[in-house]
């Protein structure tokens, strides 16, 4: 019971009532045809719903992965025509059949995956594209073992009879799969895996300083989205009582991709009505016209597109969110989390260099962004990296987080040569960053992006979630695209912080905030350093604030460092001082 409790806990929010809503839609969709006697709707809805099922796992590939896939048809195809050819034409039954019908569509789900790792966008839509066209072609030309343009009849005794009721067993299992893709689809949003997806789309490069390989999370989309749409092609060949080239055509993987954009990308709800639209009014209710389905298509996305810009259920959610939000989004509160008694202390760290660069290089063009710069931050430090615009401070930090490869020179990070790693292999090693546009999703709640910072931690239970837990629940309600830009960049410090990594590289972080959000600004950095022993390297503008907190300072102009040494000194320092005229309270 305490489980069951929890598993709803889950589904809380939009996602789980959206999913529920679905489920319901599903099941009176058939349900009520069914008790009706109509053999027609009961026949077009289930086949709808088979085509939801796969809506949805290409919802979570488009919208969570960012994956263009335009051939998920021919994944659905290969499940049903490998039913076809192997239970059928070799007389090997529906079960047998089924099973090699998975693992078809598994092996090209997957082989869609090998492109999405090296190509993105519009050059992956192209390659599955082909495939999409490619695949009816194909079991017409091979048709020695296909059949050919004839198709091949599949009778599945045991999933067609109707009982008393008039009930199916197919029914039913059209029933199970779509529901458990919606549940599934809302339960996966919530995991720590769903979260990372999402960041990785929203961008690649912030995602790798969390620690994610967005490679792998987009290989884990793919064998998702197959597996979804093998099981709804097996289920959609008893359904039919028959395959043919004709149903596998281009058509379908258009139709697979429509559904989620005028659905409402991102929307849970969003696969069942674009699928619903699409479907039922070219082909049921203009069922004469059906040689001009794609044209249909095409007129009914414009149309819908040109009303509903994010898609159907992705306009009416954020009509209602805007409507919601006119009660103002709670603030994020620096002084929460200062007063707050920190239990587990850091010892201070010993004088020994977390960060050593040496002779780093890095040109674009013939541009020398970094001329050999050597710099070093002594653990449990706060360092400062100054200098004026464009003089080489993002270089950098970049070359630092393992964003931009330098061209010769070497990083250590605690001692380890890091100078050829990945950037997830970075955050492993405990180097958190934040960005001089801060990295926000805006697709998710303020408590998420929080998350996914703590998702990135070693522990489970990092401090600063203990300490802010008291807001979750008015944070998960509320989109940070509504927080003003100062507590953008705080939510962003926030993040990493909660990420628990040892060493924060933050680039302009007080860029924007007001003289008392700086003063506040100062106060976190004083307290990450002294009581939760973070080491910081921080890129400012503004010499002011650096004088204030820092330990150390590094001036850096046209990429060379010009100074260096306790802010005293560099704040006397006369050649710092002609670099900063006129910018030092910029
Ligand atoms: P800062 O952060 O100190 O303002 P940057 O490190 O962003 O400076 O940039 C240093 C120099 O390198 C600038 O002249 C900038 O135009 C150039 N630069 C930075 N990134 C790139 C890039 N990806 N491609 C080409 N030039 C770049
Ligand atoms: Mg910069």
């Amino acid at each position: 019971m305490a489980r069951a409790l929890a598993r709803i806990n889950l589904l809380r929010g939009a996602d789980g009532a959206q999913a529920l809503i679905g489920i319901v839609l599903v099941i009176a969709s058939i349900v009520i045809p069914i008790l009706a006697g109509s053999a027609y709707w009961t026949h077009n809805f289930l086949i709808v719903s088979l085509f939801v099922s796969v809506a949805v796992v290409q919802n979570l590939l488009l919208s969570d992965a960012g994956q263009v896939s335009f051939g998920q048809g021919a994944v659905f195809g290969i499940a049903a025509y490998t039913v076809g050819m192997v239970g059928t034409l070799w007389s090997q039954g529906f079960v047998i059949g089924a099973l090699c019908g998975m693992a078809a569509a598994i092996l090209l789900g997957l082989l869609f995956a090998l492109p999405a790792l090296r190509v993105q966008g519009y050059y992956l839509g192209f390659v599955t594209l082909s495939a999409a066209v490619v695949f009816p072609q194909m079991l017409v030309a091979l048709n020695d073992y296909t059949n050919g343009i004839n198709g091949i009849p599949v009778t599945v005794p045991g999933l067609s009879e109707q009982g008393q009721t008039g009930f199916t067993l197919i029914a039913l299992l059209v029933i199970v799969l779509t529901s458990a893709a919606l549940l599934f689809h809302a339960a996966f949003r919530a995991t720590r895996a769903g979260r990372r997806m999402r960041v990785a789309a929203a961008s690649p490069e912030a995602a790798m300083t969390l620690g994610i390989d967005p490679g792998r999370l987009r290989f884990l989309a793919f064998s998702i989205a197959a597996i979804g749409t093998g099981i709804a092609g097996l289920l959609y060949v008893p359904v039919l009582g028959f395959v043919s080239p004709y149903a596998f055509r281009v058509d379908l993987s258009i139709f697979f991709f429509f559904s989620v954009v005028i659905g409402g990308n991102g929307q849970l709800l969003g696969p069942l009505i674009g699928a619903w639209i699409l479907y039922l009014v070219p082909n049921a209710l203009l069922a004469g016209w059906s040689d001009y389905r794609l044209v249909g298509y095409g007129i009914v996305a414009l149309l819908i597109m040109l009303v509903f810009p994010d898609g159907v259920v992705g306009s009416m959610m954020d009509r209602l969110r805007r409507f919601r939000a006119r009660e103002s989004v709670p603030l994020i509160a620096m002084d929460h989390l200062l007063n707050d008694p920190v239990t587990d202390l850091s010892p201070p760290a010993s004088a020994t260099s977390a960060i050593v660069v040496t002779g780093a290089r890095k040109s674009f063009g013939q541009l020398a962004a970094l001329g050999g710069v050597d710099l070093s931050v002594t653990a449990g430090h706060i360092h400062g990296l100054v200098g004026p615009n464009g003089s080489g401070k993002t270089t950098l930090l970049n070359a630092i987080s393992g964003l931009a490869p330098l061209d010769s020179g070497v990083i250590r990070i605690d001692g380890t040569d890091a100078t050829r790693f990945a950037a997830h292999r970075l955050a492993a090693l405990g180097v958190g960053r934040t960005f001089q546009t801060p990295r926000i999703f805006d697709s998710m709640s303020i408590w998420e992006n929080l998350m996914i910072g703590a998702d990135a931690a070693p522990t489970h239970d990092p401090w600063l979630l203990r300490t802010l837990a008291r807001d979750e629940e008015s944070w998960s309600e509320s989109r940070p695209d509504l927080l003003p830009h100062a507590q953008r960049r705080v939510l962003e410090i926030m993040r990493v912080i909660a990420s628990d990594a040892p060493i924060l590289l933050l680039d302009e972080p007080a860029a924007g905030l007001s003289p008392e959000e700086r003063r506040d600004f100062a106060r976190l950095m004083r307290f990450l350093r002294d009581r939760l022993g973070r080491t910081i390297l921080i890129v400012e503008h503004d010499l002011d604030l650096v004088w204030r907190v820092a330990d150390r300072i590094s001036v850096l102009d046209a990429g060379l460092i010009v100074a260096e040494g306790p802010p005293d000194e560099i704040h006397d320092n006369p050649r710092v001082r002609a670099l900063f005229t006129g910018t030092i309270n910029a």
